[in-house]
């Protein structure tokens, strides 16, 4: 499904004396599909815009269509918001917060069994999904408190896929991993969006994870989006970056120094360090 946001402003606190003004005219449109990627400063907007995804927030001003589904400002009391956010699963940072139940299988099955999925479909699920984030079957019956950090994010990741989204929004997913973890966790995310055709939106400080997984780059700055496009565009345009305050990676700088000593273009940001 596509997403597409018009002309959306958000304020916190709207209408008291703490009002907020977060979101001023964003718009953009991520077709369904895309590996998205969003970037910006701190305080830009991000986290933000991610919660108009499944409408946690509701725009102040304009409007965010996710496939069929319309929130707009006008609208007091929006309708199928319930069923909108069945197609949308946000991994928050640090997911792992959120696990409470005595097993795996269980956490897993919670979602869909409280949407009214039948058990047999729950179940099924979760031991398909327990494999697709890469843990093996027989950690099902365990105690999620008893797994390690890393292990314990890729059962609430699993918990959101059992919802069976069209739309993943990533936000920070590798916050707190060491590196061989935080490659692991991108590389997992990368393989169930090319997998299962899951639209994917990343919202991310690390440009580096940026221009390595996503096709295209949303950069926020201000409370607005002020640039859009492909990895390479984007990271070529050194005096955008500096404005935003943002460092180009050094995948890209390293390929840029490869593609002269070739002569020639490499389609997409296509080489690591070690190659
Ligand atoms: P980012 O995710 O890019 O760091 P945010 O969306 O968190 O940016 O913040 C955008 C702006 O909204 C910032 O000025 C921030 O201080 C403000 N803001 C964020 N959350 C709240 C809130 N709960 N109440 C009031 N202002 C907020």
């Amino acid at each position: 499904m596509d997403i597409k946001l018009q002309q959306v402003g958000f304020s916190y606190a709207a209408g008291t004396p703490f009002e907020k003004r977060a979101l001023y005219e964003v718009d953009f449109k991520i077709p369904t599909g895309t590996y998205q990627a969003i970037i910006g400063h701190t305080g830009s907007g991000k986290s933000t815009v991610l919660q108009h995804f499944n409408a946690l927030l509701k725009p102040t001003v304009g409007e965010v269509a996710i496939g069929e589904f319309n929130i707009k400002a006008s609208e007091k009391k929006p309708k199928n918001i319930k069923e909108m956010r069945q197609h949308v699963g946000i991994v928050f940072q640090f997911p792992e917060h959120q696990l409470f139940e005595e097993t795996v299988l269980k956490d897993i099955m919670f979602g869909p069994i409280n949407f009214g999925v039948g058990e047999d479909e729950a179940k099924r699920r979760a031991e398909q999904l327990i494999e697709q984030v890469g843990l093996p079957t027989s950690i099902l019956n365990k105690s999620p408190f008893d797994l390690s950090g890393g292990q314990m994010r890729r059962v609430a990741i699993a918990g959101v896929l059992a919802m069976k989204p069209d739309v993943i929004v990533l936000d920070e997913p590798t916050a707190g991993l060491d590196p061989k973890g935080q490659k692991e966790m991108m590389d997992m995310f990368y393989r169930l969006h090319k997998e299962e055709g899951l639209t994917t939106i990343l919202v991310t400080h690390s440009m580096e994870d940026a221009a390595r997984y996503a096709d295209d780059i949303i950069i926020m700055h201000d409370g607005t989006n002020v640039l859009q496009g492909e990895p390479r565009q984007i990271f070529a345009d050194h005096l955008a970056l500096k404005k935003y305050r943002l460092e180009p990676p050094r995948i890209v700088r390293f390929q840029e120094k490869v593609e002269q000593l070739l002569g020639k273009a490499l389609p997409k940001v296509c080489l690591t360090e070690e190659e």
